[in-house]
């Protein structure tokens, strides 16, 4: 008796097993984050459904025991009822990606899209019905939507600008050209992908280009520069290109976004103006040096017949004369400039007696400042005298000029990391702070008021700051509005001891 009630005990114990194993799976199934449903019968009555398929229909439970097609017409009509009826037929099962599904939730139609299986039911070898899994992809394929939305847009885009563009990645290699770059180098993805580029620019150039890229990678500042690059029938073009950095939310760079714009039209029409202008100022250079010598011996003659009057006359004639020889030359100055043609000829000499020298001539001259000095320390620079007495000549010029209602200008030198420092200081009108370093550009004149009656042509400070550099110097200025203005120099002793020049 007691052996039969062991038995008992055990499958009783069995049992609760498996009811709870059951209780699991049901659990389990209804409660899954994907839809779960099982449709029965040749009209595919749902027999089971778990919450998240209820939810993504928009039904309850009342559903259960009907068939599908009575339950989702909607869906029925997009054809899914063939499926249905397929895996049925065929024991096969269905999956279907992405599938977009137009329901009717409690009376409103919205599109979802679904990742959706239908698989066979067995039982005891006979299919039963179906078993139907959906998971919904509705935000990762709109999102994916988007993004392949945007990207067609931008390509649109960047295929009808008139200038050739790219993409590269972080490390500078390029993973996309606008169909533009096909057209102007006449090549293939294939041909030029990653560091391809490198084939369409003048051998020559390419180094400093590719140096002057990588820095750019590596500081993650912009790019721009301009150079040559090969046209499909071999001729080269110039193109001005830039390149921005692209970061992400965290501020990390991830791309780069580059454009390269032909200007070879406007560099001839940058040449044709500046052959212009080298040529107008040479050839007006001739007749005025011819004025001047007969100036000259016009003023003997009316100094032997003692024309008092016409002396005045003269001497007037002949400052205006020194005027425009100045304003020619420099003209040609910064025409030589430009073609690199400007010559130094360098040596030692004595700072500070140059500084006097300039400084005994324009005295001479100017009635209305007096130029005070204070040179210190025994100064001997390796350089061009003539081109930095001009320098000096300039800074005095405009602190007269532009210091209309005072009387004195004051000039100094000292000594200051293994060179020397001139300052001009003058107590005129003063520089804004927005234009202290504009002004040493080419053509740059302040434009208020208060200057539009100083004459000049905005190129006295750019001759300068040319020279300057070529010296290894550099120039800067300090002004106070109203109160005047100070222009420094430095100049280091010997320039070729300077292993980076300060530009
Ligand atoms: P220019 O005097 O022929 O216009 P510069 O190149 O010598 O050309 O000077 C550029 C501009 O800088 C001038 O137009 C002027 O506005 C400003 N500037 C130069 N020197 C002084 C100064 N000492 N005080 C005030 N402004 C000055």
């Amino acid at each position: 008796a007691s052996g039969y009630d062991v038995t008992e005990e055990v499958i009783s114990k069995r049992n609760s097993k498996q009811q709870l194993l059951n209780q699991q799976a049901y659990d389990l199934f209804m409660q899954a984050p994907v839809g779960f449903s099982l449709l029965l019968g040749d009209d595919h009555r749902i027999e089971l459904v778990n919450h998240t398929a209820l939810e993504f229909t928009g039904k309850n439970e009342d559903c259960i025991g009907k068939p599908v097609t009575e339950i989702l017409p909607e869906v029925q009509m997009q054809g899914f009822s063939k499926f249905l009826d397929q895996v049925r037929q065929t024991g096969q099962s269905i999956h279907l990606k992405e599938s977009k599904v137009m329901l009717d939730r409690n009376g409103i139609i919205e599109k979802i899209y679904l990742n959706i299986y239908f698989q066979p039911y067995y039982k005891g070898g006979k299919i039963m019905g179906i078993l139907t899994i959906m998971s919904d992809v509705t935000d990762q394929v709109l999102s994916r939507k988007n993004a392949e939305e945007l990207k067609e847009r931008f390509e649109t885009m960047a295929n009808n600008i008139p200038n050739l563009a790219w993409i590269s990645d972080a490390d500078g290699s390029i993973s996309w050209y606008n169909d533009r770059w096909y057209e102007f180098t006449g090549t293939t993805k294939e041909q030029v992908d990653g560091w391809g580029w490198q084939s369409f620019h003048d051998p020559k150039r390419l180094p400093s280009v590719i140096e002057r890229w990588e820095k750019c990678i590596a500081t993650k500042e912009p790019f721009e520069m301009v150079f040559p690059l090969r046209a499909a029938d071999g001729s080269f073009r110039q193109f001005l290109t830039r390149a921005a950095p692209i970061r992400d939310k965290e501020g990390k760079v991830i791309q780069w976004l580059g454009t390269n714009t032909d200007i070879t039209k406007q560099k001839e029409m940058e040449r044709m103006k500046d052959d212009f202008m080298s040529m107008a100022s040479h050839e007006l250079k001739t007749p005025l040096t011819t004025i001047k010598a007969y100036t000259q011996i016009v003023e003997m003659n009316l100094r032997e017949k003692n024309d008092v009057d016409s002396l005045a006359l003269m001497k007037r004639m002949n400052s205006q004369v020194n005027k425009l020889t100045t304003l020619i030359e420099d003209l040609l100055d910064v025409t030589k400039m430009q073609k690199g043609k400007l010559v130094y000829n360098e040596n030692f000499f004595d700072f500070n007696d140059l500084v006097r020298e300039v400084i005994d001539y324009m005295q001479k001259t100017s009635g209305s400042h007096k130029i005070k000095i204070q040179l210190t320390g025994d100064i001997t620079i390796f350089g061009d005298n003539n081109k930095i007495s001009q320098v000096i000549d300039n800074l005095i010029s405009n602190a007269i000029k532009y210091s209309p209602g005072a009387n004195e200008i004051i000039v100094s030198t000292e000594i200051r990391d293994d060179g020397a420092v001139l300052s001009v200081q003058d107590f005129g009108i003063g520089i804004l702070a927005k234009d202290r370093k504009k002004i040493f550009t080419q053509f740059y004149r302040v434009s208020d008021e208060r200057q539009i009656t100083f004459p000049g042509m905005g190129i006295g400070l750019y001759i300068c700051t040319e020279i300057i550099n070529r010296q290894g110097g550099k120039i800067w200025v300090e002004s106070k509005i109203g109160k005047g203005s100070t222009f420094y120099v430095w100049l280091p002793f010997d320039h070729r001891n300077v292993v980076e020049p300060n530009v």
